[in-house]
Parts: C-alpha cells; sequence; structure tokens
C-alpha cells in the first residue's frame, strides 16, 4: 500500500519533479534511499491563501511499486457477435461501441453529421456566414456536441460509472496524462478531434462500421418490438438492438418517437444567458492576482443558488474560451461556450441559467412529452426573429444595464464571432427567467466581488443545457419500458449530462446488451 502524502506547493514549483521530491523528504521526514518510487495521483489549486498554492496528493511506495495497469486498447476484441446498431456518434455512441468491442460485438453506427475534421467547414460557415446546417454543426457531427466544446471532464453523476476508467481510455487516444490528476481536467477543443478519430480508427480496425451522412429517418416498430430502422428516408436496416444515443438536440427524433406512439416524457432543463467578463478580471477576484501568475491556469467559478424555488446557476463554465452559435436549425439563435487547451483567450464565459419545469413548460396547449422542446424552440426562435438581419448575431446586454432594466449604450468586447448587438434581454427573454435571474446574479455579486460590472455583458440565449425529454427505459434491461429493442441512451434520452455521464451511460447500455447477447 503507498503510503498518501499531502503537499502545498506554489504554483511555479509545482510541475518541477526535482523540487516536489525534495520537498518529499523534507516536509514528511523520508529517506530518497526508503523510496521506491513516488507518484502525483491528484492536483487541485487551494486560491483561499493569499498567494493560491497547488495541492498534491501523492502516493509514496516504500516497500512496494505502483500496479502496472493493462492497456485498455489491448483489451478490444474483433466484433464477431450479432451486431448492435448504435445511432449517434456523440460520446455516449462511442463509448458504447468500445464497450461492445470489448466484448466481441460488432457495432455498427450511423451518424447524421460529417467525421470530425469534414465538421469544420460547417461550422466555418455558421462563424462567418450565418449558414446553419442541420446536420452539420456545433451539436452534430462525429463526436457529438462535446467535439467543439471546452472538454471538461468532470462529473457529479459519479455513481453512473467508472470515471476513471474513461479518463484512461481519453488518455490512450491521446488526451493529456493530467487529466488523470486534475481535479477540473479539460482537454480542449483544439485536441478532442485528434481522439475522436483514433476512437474511430479503433472502432474500425476491431470490424465495427461507422456511417456518415446517415440520419435516422423512421423507426420501423411491430407489435411493440422495433424490427428497423430507416436511414436518410432510403435504407430499411433490421435490427435486433438499437442503442438510441442521439443528443438533447434531435428534436426530429423526438417527433418521430411521438408520432410513433412511443412514449417520451417532458423532463425540466434550464435557459437563460451566457455572461461573459474579461479573464482577467476573473482572475482577479479567485486569485487575487492581476495579472495571475504565469503558472497558474485561467481562473474559473461555479456558482449556484435558488430563488423562489428556481434553481440559478453557472453552468459549463469556460475560463480563457470563445462563445459560439449552438443552433442546430437555420432560423433559431442558440448560444455555447468552448476553449481550446490552453484556455488563452482573453474571455471568460459561462451559462447562466434558471430552472424551468413544468410550470413554465406545463401551460403548453398539447401535452404529449414534448412541452418542454416546444417551449424551449419557442424561445430560441423568438429571439432569432428579433434581429432583422436574420443573421446568428446574439442580443446583448451589459450586466448592470441587465439588473437596471436599460438598453445598453455600447456592447462589451466579445468573443463572439457572429457578431453582438445591443438590445434588452430583460424584455427578450421569459418573465420568470428574467426575474429569477436578476435575483441570483445579484447573490453572485455579494459571493465574488467584482462579479457584477460594466465590463460584463450577457449574452443571449443559452437554451441547450440539458434534454427536454426523457425516453423512459427500465432500470434493469435498460431497455424502453413499452418497444422492445430500443435502448434510449446518453444526454437525449435524459440519462446524461455532460461528456463523461454521456459515455459512462453509453458503456452501461452497451454492456447490458452485451451480455444479452453472449447469454443467449
Ligand atoms: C459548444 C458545447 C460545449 C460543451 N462543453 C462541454 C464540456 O466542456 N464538458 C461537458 O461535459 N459537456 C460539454 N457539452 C455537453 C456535451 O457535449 C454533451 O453533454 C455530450 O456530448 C452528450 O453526449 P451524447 O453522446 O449523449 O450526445 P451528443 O454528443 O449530442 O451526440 C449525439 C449524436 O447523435 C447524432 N444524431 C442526432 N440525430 C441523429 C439521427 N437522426 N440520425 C443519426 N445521428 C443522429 C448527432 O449528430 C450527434 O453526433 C458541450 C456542448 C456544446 C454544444
Amino acid at each position: 500500500m503507498p503510503r498518501k502524502i499531502i503537499l502545498q506547493i506554489y504554483p511555479d514549483k509545482a510541475n518541477d519533479s526535482d523540487y516536489v521530491f525534495k520537498r518529499l523528504l523534507n516536509d514528511v521526514g523520508l529517506r530518497a534511499e526508503n523510496i521506491n518510487s513516488w507518484e502525483i495521483v491528484k492536483r487541485s489549486i487551494d486560491a483561499r491563501k493569499k498567494r493560491p498554492q497547488i495541492r498534491l496528493e501523492i502516493d509514496v511506495f516504500i516497500n512496494d511499486l505502483p500496479k502496472q495497469s493493462i492497456a485498455y486498447r489491448s483489451t478490444l476484441k474483433s466484433g464477431n457477435r450479432d451486431a448492435v446498431h448504435i445511432i449517434g456518434a456523440g460520446p455516449a455512441g462511442y463509448f458504447a461501441a468500445l464497450k461492445l468491442l470489448e466484448n466481441g460485438v460488432k457495432p455498427i453506427i450511423y451518424e447524421r453529421g460529417k467525421d470530425v475534421q469534414a465538421r469544420r467547414r460547417d461550422l466555418r460557415q455558421i462563424q462567418q456566414f450565418d449558414n446553419v446546417n442541420p446536420d452539420s454543426n456545433y451539436c452534430f457531427g462525429e463526436g457529438g456536441a462535446g467535439t467543439y466544446s471546452d472538454g471538461k471532464l468532470y462529473t457529479r453523476a459519479k455513481k453512473r460509472g467508472d470515471v476513471q476508467n474513461i479518463l484512461k481510455i481519453l488518455q490512450e487516444y491521446g488526451a493529456p496524462a493530467d487529466i488523470q490528476i486534475d481535479a477540473h481536467p479539460h482537454i480542449g477543443s483544439n485536441k478532442l478531434p485528434k481522439i475522436i478519430q483514433a476512437i474511430r480508427n479503433d472502432i474500425e480496425s476491431k470490424g465495427g462500421e461507422i456511417h456518415f451522412n446517415a440520419r435516422l429517418t423512421d423507426f420501423i416498430i411491430e407489435k411493440g418490438i422495433l424490427k428497423a430502422v430507416v436511414i436518410n428516408d432510403l435504407t430499411e436496416v433490421p435490427v435486433n438492438h438499437l442503442i438510441l444515443a442521439t443528443g438533447h438536440s434531435a428534436r426530429d427524433i423526438y417527433n418521430l418517437l411521438v408520432n410513433k406512439n412511443v412514449k417520451v416524457e417532458a423532463k425540466p432543463f434550464a435557459m437563460g444567458v451566457r455572461i461573459e467578463h474579461p479573464q482577467a478580471l476573473i482572475d482577479q477576484i479567485q486569485y487575487r492576482q492581476k495579472p495571475r501568475e504565469l503558472h497558474l491556469p485561467a481562473a474559473k467559478y461555479s456558482l449556484s443558488c435558488q430563488i423562489n424555488g428556481a434553481g440559478v446557476f453557472s453552468f459549463c463554465m469556460c475560463p480563457g474560451g470563445f462563445i459560439v452559435p449552438a443552433a442546430t436549425a437555420p432560423g433559431e439563435l442558440v448560444v455555447n461556450g468552448m476553449s481550446l487547451s490552453k484556455r488563452d483567450s482573453p474571455f471568460a464565459n459561462s451559462g447562466m441559467v434558471v430552472s424551468v419545469g413544468p410550470e413554465q413548460y406545463g401551460r403548453e396547449k398539447q401535452l404529449d412529452g414534448l412541452e418542454a422542446v416546444r417551449y424551449q424552440s419557442k424561445v430560441e426562435q423568438a429571439i432569432f426573429q428579433f434581429n432583422e438581419s436574420a443573421s446568428q448575431a446574439a442580443p446583448a446586454q451589459g450586466l448592470l444595464d441587465f439588473l437596471n432594466g436599460r438598453l445598453s449604450q455600447d456592447t462589451c468586447p466579445t468573443s463572439y464571432i457572429p457578431g453582438v448587438y445591443s438590445a434588452r434581454l430583460d424584455h427578450l427573454l421569459p418573465e420568470h427567467i428574467v426575474l429569477n435571474l436578476k435575483e441570483g446574479l445579484k447573490q453572485f455579486g455579494k459571493r465574488m466581488k467584482g462579479y457584477l460590472t460594466k465590463e460584463a455583458q450577457l449574452i443571449g440565449l443559452e437554451s441547450r443545457t440539458s434534454a427536454p425529454v426523457r425516453i423512459p427505459r427500465d432500470k434493469e434491461s435498460l431497455e424502453h419500458t413499452e418497444i422492445k429493442g430500443l435502448y434510449p441512451c446518453g444526454e437525449g434520452a435524459g440519462y446524461a449530462g455532460g461528456i463523461m455521464s454521456a459515455a459512462m451511460d453509453g458503456q452501461r447500455v452497451a454492456f447490458k446488451i452485451a451480455q444479452k447477447i453472449i447469454d443467449q
């Protein structure tokens, strides 16, 4: 058993292994000749001190050596058994495919978007020319919504799977080793595409199939059993087990399910804005340093409170990041956040959202499980239509102007490439969101002195925080509660909220199916 040692070290020394080793000897009174090996197992920032310190959790091996773990990729087998079909090549779909291959089962994936490289051209089209391709955008395409993201890899859903296993797999496919030890690991959207490509190469080399530009357009269901799916309105593909991992933005899938009388349930989600500050200001608040010292990463924050029974919270905070246009169809305006691995843009952005529940969407005329989707979509379209130029330019309001109910004379500098224009977000957003957001922001201003500043602005609309629908599945078999052979999976089905939890759900569903096939 290793001896656990905690060291607190100033940032400029935390990556100097000779220094860390000396501190191990001095602080803990160990002798060099008694140490077989040592390794950092957890790294976090302690910003409570006058000068922030890096907290290192170190395993020191005195009588033994660290266990050598088996390379994950060597555990993949050729997929010779019955094929399992997967719809969607996001984290849920790809991690499901890998799990099937661990068990010798062949995955066949259909993805409506393009491969990760070709997808870049469509992102440029949205950023620079306002053209939203409904099959290839920030949410759709190889790697799913997580590809051109911040690549934050933490989750609160630790009980839903093996977080360390997902991190190990990502590292083997090219993610930096730091993700294994950082308290808040992240990859960055410059590195994610290569990792996704490497995963695809392994899936294909083991006999799996991946079809791009292949959208599921119909389900063939007979007497409660899923018999086949139709791809691109053309090709009927018979299926025994179908993993449906189409993400939270595939509204056509939700509509199709309802049209086929497949049960779906409306579910609470959250909606609001992106808030953008200068990164230097967030660094100053969190680290009390301006500029922050070289070895500290761009500072982040996480805020939440309850106002009148509604949750108000920061969401997907991107230090040193960019705000991006995340619409999935023409005629809607949605923003989200991403960053590169260095997180070195001069802006800090975060979703700042309010929970939306049945009190809001339950007033819709039709209650068929899609009422929350319609509510979400209505606000996205209204925000888009407000701007007569029909572009992806987003409405913006200075933070103080939002709180005081006035139009901003000027907009602040922003990372959002399609541009912003001054508008009364306090008039454009639903009243419930405006009232609670105002109160929440005031509370956050008390917790982070300097957060409420004229240098910050709100940009709308942040609405794709999680799925507004749950596709019900049996707790044990993970099959749809009414349709045999259909396995709702990942974020779109309401069982995940982020890259890690979607990947874990993919593994979980795939393992259930693989077991079933093996037992047959
Ligand atoms: C800009 C942005 C930044 C984000 N940043 C982070 C972050 O830093 N950390 C984090 O944890 N999460 C982040 N997220 C959220 C995260 O990406 C999702 O939670 C995660 O990708 C969900 O995984 P999934 O596999 O369930 O679905 P998705 O990733 O949404 O994948 C679904 C896939 O299904 C495909 N599909 C949809 N319909 C069909 C169809 N009819 N036929 C065939 N294929 C179809 C889509 O094209 C897509 O590729 C971010 C999201 C966005 C948009």
